[in-house]
């Protein structure tokens, strides 16, 4: 294989790992960040008009986004980042959040050129920037350990620490907002101080907004789109996410927003990855946010899953793990010191080294395979297991509620 895939952990990401074990154990899948609820009812109207679709509609799709969707699109977003956004160049159409990450990374950044993450990161940002011959350099929010009630507004950004990271060939900063997998969402005064670091240093930014209808009540911000900062449209490349947005994460459909020279970038790496992305499913997604326009169908959505979260939220402080108390996204971290470490007896695929003797993969495992409830070790989201990966698990409360109060019990049960 090419050299570079040494850049890259044999073992694979996380969330296939832990899927693959939920399923192996039986167990509630509180890892993997997917929705286990039914379809909204907008998705399910547009998937029913599917089979009386004419036949070119299942053929290739304009390779930058079909028209459908990136008028509906621009419709969506106009208010959002205040500004006019033009259909045909300022947006894109990428095979999920994904693709548009690995293929605005390859874009923009040259072998030896230095991209700022911000720990804990979606392990797609440092495998793509390895990958491109770039080099991460990692930030960290500092986390809120052995608070007994901590929010997702604990773990603070050190604008001094991102100042000391900062060379020649810094290029890019990659935001997460809000963030997976604390939740954080950022407030004005946080985003104010990016920009100006970002515009003293010159530096390009990719906005992963992925769970930006996914934000809470009790938020200290409301979603405030990076891209929408005085200046900020210009140096941004913006990233969403269908699955997200509509609870469908195996349409695999994204989107890139920003100023038309960087849209084009992406595009010359997009059209030789993937060309375009499944036609169909890029009408009914188009016919999704026609549905919802004027309606308040995403306020709706975040009243939902903040429900879901409060009800595992309260079912984690009820077993004493210490739920930090998310803004955004549907990810929970939760101090996980009271989860026993599961022994090399118990598994035969814990080796002598590598991740699988790290506590937080212990500690996942245990759970998987005593409670029967799956959590994702959190240690891929940093470059180095650290005291802070050690202390916390994560988990997904995008599920129906009966799986949540299942959970519930068998953790009560173990724990
Ligand atoms: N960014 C973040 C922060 C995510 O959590 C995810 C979820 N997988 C993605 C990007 C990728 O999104 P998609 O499934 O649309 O590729
Ligand atoms: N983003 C989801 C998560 O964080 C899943 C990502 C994936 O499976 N690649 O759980």
């Amino acid at each position: 294989a090419a050299q570079r895939l040494a850049t890259l952990d044999p073992g694979g990401t996380v969330f296939a790992e832990f899927t693959a074990l939920a399923n192996a154990n039986k167990a509630i899948n509180l890892g993997q960040g997917f929705p286990s609820l039914p379809l909204p009812a907008p998705i399910q109207a547009a998937v029913a008009k599917i089979p009386a679709m004419p036949a070119l509609a299942h053929q290739y799709a304009r390779s930058e986004g079909h028209p459908a969707l990136t008028s509906a699109l621009s419709t969506f977003f106009e208010p959002r980042l205040h500004r006019a956004l033009d259909a045909q160049t300022e947006i894109g159409i990428s095979v999920g959040a994904c693709e548009a990450i690995f293929s605005v990374i390859f874009a923009f950044i040259d072998p030896g050129d230095e991209v700022l993450l911000i720990q804990p990161y979606y392990d797609a940002y440092p495998a793509a920037v390895r990958l491109s011959g770039g080099v991460p350099r990692f930030a960290r929010l500092q986390a809120p350990v052995g608070q007994d009630a901590s929010t997702a507004a604990d773990w603070t950004l050190s604008m001094d620490q991102l100042e000391r990271l900062v060379t020649p060939k810094t290029k890019m900063l990659v935001l997460n907002n809000p963030n997976n997998p604390v939740g954080k969402v950022y407030t004005r005064a946080e985003l104010e101080l990016i920009a100006a670091f970002v515009t003293k240093h010159d530096l390009l930014v990719l906005a992963d907004e992925v769970y930006e209808t996914l934000v809470y009540a009790d938020a200290p911000s409301p979603m405030i789109k990076f891209a929408s900062l005085p200046g900020m449209f210009d140096r941004t490349l913006t990233v969403g996410s269908l699955g997200k947005t509509f609870s469908v994460t195996g349409w695999k459909i994204g989107w890139v927003l920003g100023a038309p020279a960087m849209v084009k970038a992406w595009w010359l790496v997009h059209q030789f990855t993937s060309f375009c992305v499944a036609a169909p499913l890029q009408i009914a997604a188009a016919d999704a946010f026609r549905a919802v326009e004027g309606t308040d169908h995403f306020e709706t959505n975040a009243r939902r899953f903040q429900a879901l979260r409060d009800q595992l939220v309260a079912v984690l402080r009820d077993v004493g793990l210490r739920p930090c108390v998310p803004h955004g996204s549907y990810f929970i971290m939760s101090e996980a010191s009271r989860i026993p470490v599961m022994t090399r007896e118990e598994s035969p695929l814990i080796t002598r080294d590598g991740r699988e003797t790290r506590v937080d993969y212990l500690r996942a495992r245990w759970l998987s395979h005593h409670a029967q409830v799956t959590p994702i070790p959190p240690s891929p989201f940093y470059e180095h297991p650290n005291p802070e990966s050690d202390a916390f698990v994560r988990f997904a409360f995008c599920k129906e509620p009966t799986d949540l109060e299942e959970a519930g019990k068998r953790l009560r049960a173990c724990l």
